[in-house]
């Protein structure tokens, strides 16, 4: 239960005077909510800038062009003529040293009346402008008397906005939330407070929205570091909180002799690489231990994390457990079960698999075999986190491409068994900051080395004026019997939110069927699964040669005689994905041809992606060079530049807050893992606070 003192907190912004239906849904947009944000919401939106009004010249002393804060009073009104109701209201304003008129476009009748009272003072403010050689202010951002200027300090922040939405009333709710705000007890340690200059919670909320400094805002200061520690600490503490409850009980192992593991192995067309083999030994260690298991097996795209997963359901599977294996696509799923299917039927291991695909019979006959324990290994998609999927004892639970599933999601499917083991798969490698807040303390074994026998790419970036070359290039490998990948960018997202705009990929896709005739397929994300799975297996039938597709291929997808990849507007790709892409060739023993095609002229980044890409296909190179480019939020595709999931982070400010968010909540865990007594319940705070509130049920009251 949440903590009754968050209430106010936790109110619906459509509370507040003012915040309507239509405020509700620009602040959702704005703050990527699915449901009504709540007051809290508003308040972790921080400023992204200020505006200073400090400056309070006399009239004829304001700078042209800046802003400034007058103080006037008020001499005549001159509304539009009733004619020309478009022309703009005046208001003639004055002080000991000249004039000034405040100008109003389309004011509501009775506004500037009611705003500018002729005969008071007013303190007016906003940017000053010459117009005829008379001062004027267009729409003073502010319009103030004696008491209410009194408490401002001059300083506004400017909040990050979205259409629609005014930056006053945003500023207005979020000053209404402010008032809410209830006293809060301390969550952090006096030992950090004091060694990083924390101040309290509300002070450093008062201080980033209400700024009495300009330099307030930034978020290498005080207030906003505190909020990020905050931030971090929060999702350290839940992260941690998950593992530490889920010890295994005693006695309980999750890997057994190894016979059906050696089976695969010697199933295998080909040998482990050393780093697989480590990978495996790594797994199999901890899956004996009795802490459960958390780790995270990177590897670029074909380095082989497939049979490193199936090996580690094998060993789940000799002790009479079940293991599954969740993949973010349809495409992904099937493919692993085609990688997996041969080998496990000859090693004895019981393989079946679930997408949005299995129906009926068919699917309640699979989720029979599943609660009977016939079945060892499930491959799915999102399908295996359904209520009604139900396994007989689950102990391992594998997630590939985690980063494109939720903390959520991951918890869905581990909740499905009993201290289940998580080996996560990613093909993006990421910086050890970015693991440390997405998953916490988390194991990593990398898959450094491709297989034997792989040949490399040889890159090469062509402007498009040369497309009809690469189309006479294109038709001699087909000629030659060689598989073909063209792949489009999405048509950025228009008006239609949402939906992808195919318009590239189906018009090449026309363009190229005329030259090239039904040896040309075309698949794209809007196609059903079992359409696109069709045009693959033609693909790696031979029965087409070329495929045009949008990036629908970038996951996973696995023809090996596939070895030639154009890609086309290249430079609107960023580097990870363009890596991804070009992990679809190079996976057979052929030489395989990378093109970059783009238009020009290149901007500075994107020349300097495309100088990478051609030089380099080691994916940890290029994650480190991606990093420098675009800072690290981007690395997970995440284009906001904050941390993936955080809101208030940012990873190249507070790197080093996160590994001190890190020690706190593993220091927390050693004095109060059940969060009791006053600072647990503290804590408490901070995690709904933050929403990281899903481990609280697992430890129980406070
Ligand atoms: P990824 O790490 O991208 O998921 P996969 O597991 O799909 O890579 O493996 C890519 C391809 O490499 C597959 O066709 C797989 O059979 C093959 N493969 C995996 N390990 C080896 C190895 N040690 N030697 C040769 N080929 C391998
Ligand atoms: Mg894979």
């Amino acid at each position: 239960m949440r903590p009754s003192l968050l209430n106010p907190l936790f109110a619906p912004v459509t509370s507040l005077p003012g915040v309507g239906p239509k405020q509700d849904k620009l602040l959702r947009y704005l703050l990527s909510r699915d449901e009504t944000p709540r007051l809290v919401d508003l308040l972790l939106h921080l400023p992204s800038n200020v505006i200073d009004r400090r400056a309070r010249p006399k009239i004829r002393d304001a700078v042209p062009g800046t802003v400034v804060t007058l103080e006037v009073t008020i001499d005549r009104h001159r509304p539009p003529p009733p004619r020309n109701a478009r022309a703009p209201y005046l208001v003639y304003a004055s002080d000991d040293t000249g004039d000034v008129v405040l100008t109003f476009f389309r004011a509501k009748p009775g506004y500037v009346e009611k705003l500018l009272p002729v005969g008071e003072k007013r303190y007016v403010s906003g940017t000053l402008q010459m117009y005829d050689g008379i001062p004027q202010m267009v729409h003073p951002d502010r319009v103030l008397d004696e008491e209410a200027i009194a408490k401002l300090s001059g300083i506004d922040p400017v909040y990050p906005l979205t259409e629609g939405l005014a930056l006053g009333s945003l500023r207005r709710a979020i000053a209404q939330a402010l008032q809410k705000l209830p006293a809060l007890p301390e969550w952090i340690s006096p030992e950090v407070i004091r060694r990083c200059h924390f101040p309290p919670i509300a002070e450093a909320l008062t201080r980033v929205h209400q700024p009495v400094e300009l330099t307030d805002v930034l978020p290498d200061q005080p207030f906003w570091s505190r909020l990020a520690f905050d931030e971090l600490l929060a999702g350290q503490l839940a992260l941690a909180l998950i593992r530490a409850q889920l010890r295994r009980p005693a006695g309980v192992r999750n890997a057994g002799d190894g016979h059906l593991r050696n089976n695969i192995i010697d199933a295998l067309p080909y040998a482990l690489t050393p780093s697989q083999r480590n990978a495996a030994a790594a797994i199999a260690d901890d899956l004996k231990q009795p802490v459960r298991m958390l780790r995270l097996l990177q590897g670029d795209v074909g380095s082989g994390k497939t049979v490193v997963a199936l090996l580690a359901a094998a060993a789940v599977a000799e002790v009479g457990k079940q293991a599954a294996l969740m993949a973010p696509t349809e495409i992904l799923a099937r493919q692993h079960i085609k990688t997996i299917a041969p080998l496990a039927e000859r090693a004895g291991l019981r393989v079946a698999i679930l997408t949005g695909r299995e129906k009926g019979k068919e699917r309640r006959d699979i989720l029979a075999r599943l609660a009977d324990g016939e079945i060892d290994l499930l491959v799915g998609t999102h399908a295996l986190i359904q209520d009604d999927v139900i396994f007989r004892g689950l102990a391992l639970a594998v997630v590939d491409e985690q980063h494109r599933f939720g903390v959520r999601e991951r918890l869905a499917l581990t909740s499905k068994g009993e201290a289940v083991d998580v080996l996560v798969l990613s093909a993006t490698p990421i910086p050890r900051t970015l693991v440390l807040t997405y998953f916490g303390d988390m194991d990593v074994s990398e898959l450094r080395e491709k297989p034997a026998g792989r040949q490399p790419i040889d890159t090469r970036a062509v402007p498009m004026s040369r497309l009809s070359e690469v189309m006479d290039g294109v038709a001699r490998a087909l000629q030659s019997g060689k598989l073909v990948y063209w792949i489009c960018p999405l048509v950025e997202e228009s008006e239609a939110e949402g939906t992808e705009h195919l318009t590239n990929a189906t018009k090449r896709f026309e363009s190229l069927q005329k030259r090239f005739g039904d040896r040309v397929g075309l698949v794209h994300g809007q196609m059903k699964g079992t359409e696109k799975d069709r045009v693959m297996a033609q693909f790696a039938a031979h029965e087409i040669g070329l495929l045009v597709a949008t990036t629908v291929v970038e996951v996973g997808v696995d023809v090996p005689a596939a070895t030639i990849m154009v890609i086309e507007n290249a430079e609107r790709f960023g580097l990870a994905q363009l890596h991804q892409l070009r992990g679809r060739i190079g996976r057979g023993s052929e030489a395989s041809t990378c093109l970059l095609l783009y238009s020009e002229p290149l901007g500075e980044m994107s020349k300097a992606r495309l100088k990478v890409i051609r030089e380099t296909t080691d994916g940890f190179r290029i994650a480190e060079e991606d990093l420098k480019l675009r800072g690290e939020g981007d690395v997970l595709g995440v284009r906001q530049s904050g941390l993936p999931g955080y809101r208030i982070a940012r990873s190249e400010v507070h790197s080093q807050l996160i590994t001190q968010a890190r020690d706190e909540a593993l220091r927390i865990m050693k004095d109060d893992p059940k969060l009791q007594g006053d600072r647990g319940e503290a804590l408490r705070c901070l995690l709904y606070l933050y929403e990281r509130d899903e481990a609280i049920p697992l430890i129980g009251a406070g």
